[in-house]
């Protein structure tokens, strides 16, 4: 082993050296795999001894530490295996430490698969896992006779990895029987200084490796490690140190001053939940943030930036000692909020009233808890990016974000690491892609090279963010990661590396801003596509919940503004809010989520529904109380509730004088009620007609169709009007069926050739018949085979008035790998179709010349989307679905995917959704497309009254149709006022008049988070307040009420 060769400092030139072997020659010197009986890395570790005592209990529920002392352990070994997957062990370790280790570092060393938390004396202080390279919990540094030499600690193991407890690859569904080993319990000695040079050794192999034999760099550190192999005597202690000054000479070597600069921060990716269930994530966010203390405590450099007010909120209630200490971190600047929302969550689906929620829960919780908002936007996992996120940042105190997603791209290459994304509305924030393309680098010179190498906007700016430490599943930085970039701070050859904060980097990058290109629009991830309709429960269960807390919050802000004694249910509402906001996270509303999280989430839903009832009828009960009593000898009469801010005139269900369903057609004023007492005739009957050839005639005086006996549309006209809307020798509404196997990502991604197998669903089971015959509603309903084994059923519906005719679905859905949609090919020629998005729209094209229109084969959408050519145009719109496509002139709706992973079961069941086609004059928005959308989402609400005379009642209106008026809650921060948030909708310039009936004293302009934007109040005039926006402007209003 020793060469017996030059001794450092001496002249070693004549020695030839051949590339290869001397790089191998150090590889080997530090291989964890071969010569470890002679070689560095074998001397690791000095003597060792196993625990005193081990013993152990399991159960199927989280025990928590309290309890859990208190339990039986029963004897235990190494070796021993512990399952079925999501239970937990408590094991009890009692450890004796030699006297003769004195002055010796000593570790408690535990291998196990699953993730394990160390508990000493009721705190937890270190989490252990395998798979994120922690192993060690250090006992003392240096052993002082002083010291306990007796100490007892507790595991606390989960029967799950880092991620979860899939069978086979990774996102393979969880294996129920899935066992986990603990493959070693020990006290040892550490020998840090053999540790020290191994991490010297290995910064000098990688760049002797990575840097080239083009660069001189590559030579020098091989040169200084093989030196130092020849004067290491690994069992000499005694002559480490000069083996160490041969590295400290190679990393004392500085850059020049034009050299890139990394931001390395601390990080750990946790999702909410994915692999694993909500539950077991509270426990990951307290094994991997104690693990980031102890760290912290040791390496007073390390810097950690962490996201999600939800998971903090976790930590908080369920380890007190803990959060007490991250507290302390954050205000010493080291334990760095970032994010601003209350979880990293959907980019494309959320509605923008729920992204607004997102932002208002999480900065405020950041306040409260630790002093200060959030400045930059952290999502960097999440499957796209809104192009209305800008604006939102802005209106949220935020003008940074920092993703990597789109290096996922599969087609195209985004061109920038470092620009300006512009929004839908004109708003700009700094951007930053780390260029590593990853949130979870381990600190390698690899990545650090590849950080300066990938970097697209070089030239333009110098600096940019390392994030390191294992995520997805938790776990989080490492001694080594820390140890790895100390030796890269400034050394020749590498970028410089220094400990940074998100707010360090911005503030660089905002300096050096004046180059940066600009990116308008959304933020497209060409990847992932199936998110939009996987688990269609999920999505379901979003929209209506959305919709649910809308409404809660509209009729309980009118009750408090009509009587100051109403209790708004503020408490209530929050956390039903925060259950949808936690839905919303990046991997449970895109659907990418194992079985027991569906069940979780579908649990969440159905609490927001229950209780969300319960406040509505409350809320109601307040506002009209005595309408809803009926008067003995009055015929019943009946309320109706608009939450829109339009009159809408609609053709209702309601529960008539024998208790059976009657259909009436009623005016409701905007955001307001009226008592039906005479249902008003409808202008113009719906007809219903069935032809000699089974085919199906409706017609309400605004619309016509022919339906044939599989209910497809063989026409759609506008009444009175010979301008078809079906493609020639075309059938709308049709059913088409697609092989829908991806490359891995099964629930995630459909991919391009799904195209390739489209097959048209034409298996009829019960062909069209008429189910009302017309009057206020004619519909006709039919029955198809979809698929080897799945039916679907549809009520085709058109109502008197009604501008679109509504498709009441049914599928019980039993495929595999398969992918249903429903097509309107349609008589309209356009380069560009409209699809709704938070608070507007985006235009998106139904060609595929470049490489960036094809790859977004299939895009999302919220309630509708749109296809017009100048003065016609056709509209289709939903009530729960999100994918859609274009192509030429057909507009697709996805409806159903049937993916196995990550869970097996996904979306086989019975589904029920609506959709409806909307045909029209003019342009989309002089259409009321937008109103209809709206209007099929938020149905009128029909409450059983009295009959007595009441004028009907509005609260609020907008005269300019372009103004949508979203949201009506009680304020924040002010019980005697509330915030009314307006977006222009149409993407024009617009002035409206806000008028309202309500006893408003004073009204100013707001941000999102609900703070005055001007010292001077808005001017309230007869009409109200009249407001002025620019496009796809989102401005909110505090109004203070009369008390
Ligand atoms: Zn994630």
């Amino acid at each position: 082993m020793r060469s017996g060769g030059a001794a450092p400092g001496m002249a070693a030139g004549a020695m030839l050296k051949h590339r290869r072997t001397a790089l191998e020659r150090v590889e080997k010197f530090v291989s964890a795999a071969y010569f470890t009986d002679c070689n560095l890395r074998g001397r690791l570790y000095g003597a060792s001894r196993p625990p005193a005592a081990l013993s152990c209990f399991q159960s199927p529920l989280r025990v928590p530490y309290g309890e859990a002392v208190g339990r039986r352990f029963g004897p235990a070994a190494v070796g021993d295996s512990f399952g079925p997957a999501w239970e937990t062990c408590w094991f009890k370790v009692e450890l004796s430490i030699p006297p003769a280790w004195a002055g010796r570092e000593v570790h408690f060393v535990w291998e196990s698969d699953g993730e394990g938390m160390v508990w000493r004396d009721g705190q937890p202080v270190q989490g252990l896992t395998k798979e994120g390279e922690k192993t060690s919990y250090i006992l003392t540094s240096c052993l002082k006779e002083s010291e306990p030499h007796s100490v007892t600690l507790y595991v606390e193991l989960a029967c799950n990895g880092l991620f979860g407890a899939g069978k086979g690859t990774m996102i393979a569904p969880p294996d129920p029987n899935r066992r986990f080993t603990v493959s070693k319990a020990e006290l040892v000695v550490f020998n840090r200084d053999v540790y020290e040079l191994l991490v010297d050794l290995e910064i000098l192999l990688d760049m002797a490796r990575l840097l080239g034999e083009e660069n001189q760099r590559s030579f020098q550190a091989l040169y200084a490690a093989n030196q130092m192999v020849n004067v290491c005597d690994v069992t000499d202690p005694a002559t480490f140190p000069a083996a160490r000054d041969l590295a400290a000479a190679i990393f004392g070597q500085r850059n020049g001053e034009s050299q890139h600069s990394i931001h390395a921060m601390g990080h750990c990716h946790i999702d909410s939940a994915w692999l694993w269930p909500y539950e077991e994530t509270i426990r990951k966010c307290a094994r991997s943030w104690v693990t980031v203390i102890r760290l912290m405590e040791s390496n007073p450099e390390l810097t950690f930036v962490c996201s999600q007010a939800q998971q903090f909120e976790w930590v908080r209630s369920w380890y007190p000692g803990l959060y007490a200490q991250i507290q302390d971190y954050v205000a010493k600047g080291r334990f760095v909020p970032v994010g601003g929302t209350w979880v990293e969550m959907d980019g494309n689906l959320p509605s923008g009233e729920a992204m607004v929620r997102q932002f208002l829960q999480g900065q405020r919780f950041f306040r409260e808890q630790f002093g200060r908002i959030c400045s930059e936007f952290w999502l960097p996992d999440t499957f796209g990016y809104s192009a209305q996120l800008p604006q939102l940042m802005r209106g949220c105190g935020i003008g940074r974000f920092l993703t990597q997603k789109l290096s996922w791209n599969l087609v195209n290459a985004f061109p920038h690491h470092t620009f300006f994304w512009e929004g839908i509305d004109g708003s700009r924030v700094l951007t930053h892609f780390p260029p590593g393309d990853s949130y979870g680098m381990l600190g390698r010179v690899e990545e650090m090279l590849k950080t300066v190498k990938n970097n697209k906007d070089k030239g333009r700016v110098n600096h940019s963010a390392v994030l390191f430490g294992f995520g997805d599943g938790g776990g989080g930085p490492t001694q080594k990661m820390l140890d790895r970039m100390k030796r890269m701070r400034d050394t020749d050859g590498l970028p410089r590396v220094q400990m940074s904060t998100p707010d360090r980097l911005f503030s660089v990058l905002e300096k050096e801003s004046s180059q940066l290109c600009t990116w308008v629009g959304e933020l497209f991830l060409e990847l992932h596509n199936g998110t939009y309709t996987t688990q269609a429960q999920i999505k379901k269960g979003n929209r209506e919940c959305e919709r649910i807390l809308h409404d809660v919050e509209v009729l309980s802000a009118l009750a408090l503004a009509q009587d100051s004694s109403f209790q708004y249910p503020a408490s209530q509402l929050q956390r039903l809010w925060r259950l949808l906001l936690l839905n919303q996270f990046h991997d449970v509303l895109p659907g990418s989520c194992i079985q027991l999280v569906v069940e979780d989430a579908l649990q969440y839903y159905a609490e927001i529904r229950r209780a969300g009832a319960q406040l509505q009828e409350e809320a109601v009960q307040s506002l009209c109380g005595d309408l809803l009593q009926p008067e003995s000898g009055h015929a019943e009469g009946t309320l109706v509730l608009n939450t829109l801010p339009w009159e809408r005139t609609e053709v209702i269900s309601r529960t008539g004088p024998a208790g059976a369903e009657v259909l009436a057609l009623v005016t409701a004023p905007s955001m307001g009620y009226a008592i039906l007492r005479e249902p008003l005739p409808p202008p113009q009957p719906v007809t219903v007609v069935k032809q000699e050839d089974g085919s199906v005639t409706m017609e309400n005086g605004v619309i016509a169709v022919c339906l044939d006996a599989m209910g497809r549309l063989t026409s759609l006209r506008l009444a009175h009007s010979e301008r078809e809307a079906v493609a020639d020798g075309c059938c709308a509404n049709q059913f088409a069926l697609f092989d829908d196997v991806p490359l891995y990502w099964d629930a995630w991604d459909v991919m391009d050739y799904h195209l390739e197998t489209r097959k048209p669903v034409t298996t009829l089971l019960k062909p069209l018949e008429i189910t009302l015959a017309g009057g206020l509603r004619g519909s006709a309903s039919f029955s198809l085979r979809v698929g080897k084994s799945s039916t679907l059923t549809q009520e085709i519906v058109l109502d008197a008035t009604c501008p679109y005719i509504r498709f009441l679905t049914q599928v019980e859905w039993k495929e595999s790998h398969k992918f249903l949609k429903v097509e309107f090919p349609v008589q309209v020629r356009s380069t560009n179709a409209t699809y709704e998005i938070q608070f507007g729209h985006v235009q998106r094209p139904t060609h595929w010349n470049t490489s960036w229109d094809w790859a977004r084969f299939e895009v999302w959408a919220h309630k509708w989307m749109d296809l017009s050519e100048h003065g016609f145009g056709v509209a289709v719109l939903n009530d729960s679905k999100y994918g859609a496509s274009a192509r030429g002139n057909v507009l697709s709706l996805s409806l159903l995917r049937a993916p196995k992973s990550p869970d097996a079961t996904a979306d086989i069941t019975q589904h029920h959704f609506t959709y409806a086609v909307l045909p029209h004059r003019g342009s989309f928005q002089d259409a009321g497309v937008i109103q209809c959308a709206y209007n099929l989402n938020f149905p009128l609400h029909a409450v059983p009254a009295s009959c007595a005379q009441c004028p009907a009642w509005s609260a609020f209106s907008v005269s300019s149709p372009a103004v949508v008026l979203e949201t009506v809650k009680q304020a924040e921060d002010r019980p005697d006022a509330v915030v009314v948030r307006l977006y222009e909708a149409h993407g024009s310039t617009a002035v409206t008049w806000l008028r309202s009936s309500l006893p408003v004293t004073e009204a100013m302009l707001c941000d999102l988070l609900e703070q005055p934007l001007a010292k001077e109040p808005l001017a309230l005039e007869q009409q109200g307040v009249r407001l002025s926006f620019t496009p796809f402007q989102v401005l909110s209003i505090l109004l203070v009420l009369r008390q």
